[in-house]
């Protein structure tokens, strides 16, 4: 007869603001849960699966009936997923691990789907079981990076099969020989990406309470920087059917049970200080009875995948089309204000009293924005030579549109003041004698001083 004994632990982190992990812990089924998903989407999918799984594999305990509890759990979240359009796109990763009875032996099935992670903790050697079904993790089965580099490449987190996207997903299914002594790790990705594999393993060896255990592994993992949600469910093998023949007259459980195991904790090895014994390699006292080569994914999946992985990294760019666009909109306006000032600024002529002389000046009386007015040209009048009521105004500036225009002005105060003057005294220098009225030459004296 196997006994387990379990505890667990669930923490939102210290960046997300919602917990979307969920974790399962009956006396038989254990199992870790990471939604994912806009809109509670993650809640709702992880929420749904564990629910179809517990129930599905309660309607058949076996390790057939887990891995078909989880396929109908993936039909569940999917279907609900096509119900609501909130929904779309929301999964969740499933890791799970059931003590269930074939052809008479006692056997922990294991499944998973995702990046959540089971690990078997063994005579003090800890072994990761499953396999991550992420897109980091496909790069090292072909051989691209390195399983160092894929601890910390930016693709780690894309998923390659989840629960809830398709309507049909693979499941990769073990079956373990339970030995007194072994523990069984369950978590999400919460607590191996703050955690590397000695820490965990130094948690496991030196803390015999499963639930203590749980509680610790979680805190750590906090401490570590608690960047995404994190959950822990711990399964010790406390008896298992070795001990039936070894003592049949005991009648284990409960108190003698947790006896048995604080006895079987403090002699677990303790060589923390070599990696080697934390190193996820395959143990040949690993009685794995059957672990199938994971299917690889289909060129759809992978192609999905790695069209996710375009998007994700496009958006965490800095310089976008969209940045490049908007940029590239406000160097337009901004030129266009820019010449459009300058254009006002310039597209004006004014006629001035400067030392008693008219002036005519380029630009804007008292100066523009962006240009600052300049002579062009001399006239040779003086405000002796235009109508008096006007000199006020010529010594503050006349505006006119072009210089032909201030030209013009010009000619037509001497003409003005020319046909005054000769009027009220004919015989005046210059007037006619014959009574026509004769323009007086004007821009006699014109030099261009600047030009514009
Ligand atoms: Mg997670």
């Amino acid at each position: 007869m196997t006994l387990l004994r379990s505890g667990s632990a669930t923490d939102t982190g210290l960046v997300r603001s919602v917990n979307q992990d969920l974790a399962v812990e009956t006396g038989t089924l254990f199992a870790v849960a990471d939604g994912m998903g806009g809109h509670a989407g993650g809640e709702v999918a992880a929420r749904l699966a564990v629910d179809t799984l517990t129930i599905a594999f309660g309607a058949r305990p076996t390790g057939a009936g887990l891995s078909e509890a989880i396929t109908e759990a993936n039909q569940v979240v999917f279907e609900h997923s096509l119900d609501n359009p909130d929904l779309r796109g929301m999964g969740t990763t499933m890791t799970a691990a059931a003590l269930v009875n074939e052809d008479g032996r006692d056997v922990i099935a294991l499944v998973n789907v995702g990046d959540s992670r089971s690990y078997r903790f063994h005579e003090g050697v800890l072994t990761q079981i499953t396999v991550d079904h992420s897109l980091a993790e496909e790069m090292v089965r072909t051989g691209e990076i390195s399983q160092t580099e894929a601890a910390v490449h930016p693709h780690r987190h894309i998923l390659t099969r989840a629960l809830g996207v398709a309507d049909d997903v693979v499941v990769d299914l073990w079956r373990i020989q339970p030995t007194r002594g072994d523990r069984l790790l369950l978590c999400s990705d919460g607590l191996t990406n703050e955690l590397d594999d000695m820490q965990i393993a130094e948690v496991l060896r030196t803390v015999p309470d499963p639930q203590v255990a749980a509680d610790l592994l979680v805190r750590a993992a906090r401490t570590h920087g608690g960047s995404d949600n994190i959950t822990v469910v711990v399964v010790d093998v406390i008896l298992d059917d070795a001990d039936d023949a070894v003592d049949e007259e005991d009648e284990v459980a409960g108190a003698p049970a947790m006896a048995a195991v604080a006895a079987v904790a403090p002699d677990f090895r303790t060589s923390a200080d070599d990696p080697a014994d934390v190193a996820p390699e395959e143990d040949e006292a690993v009685e794995v009875l059957e672990r199938p080569e994971p299917l690889r994914p289909s060129w759809r999946d992978r192609w999905r995948a790695r069209r996710k992985a375009k998007r994700v990294a496009r958006g965490r760019r800095l310089i976008t089309v969209r940045t490049v666009l908007f940029v590239v909109i406000l160097a337009a306006i901004a030129y266009g204000a820019f010449y459009a000032v300058r254009w006002y600024d310039t597209n004006a002529y004014y006629v001035q009293a400067n030392n008693n002389e008219l002036m005519i000046y380029h630009g804007r009386i008292g100066g523009g924005v962006l240009y600052k007015p300049v002579e062009v040209e001399r006239t040779g009048v003086t405000t002796a030579d235009v109508p008096p009521y006007t000199v006020a105004q010529l010594i503050t500036g006349v505006q006119e549109d072009s210089l032909k225009a201030a030209q013009s002005y010009v000619a037509g105060l001497v003409a003005t003041q020319h046909l005054s003057v000769c009027t009220q005294t004919p015989t005046a220098p210059g007037c006619s004698t014959t009574g026509l009225f004769v323009p007086p030459a004007t821009g006699a004296v014109t030099t261009t001083t600047k030009a514009p």
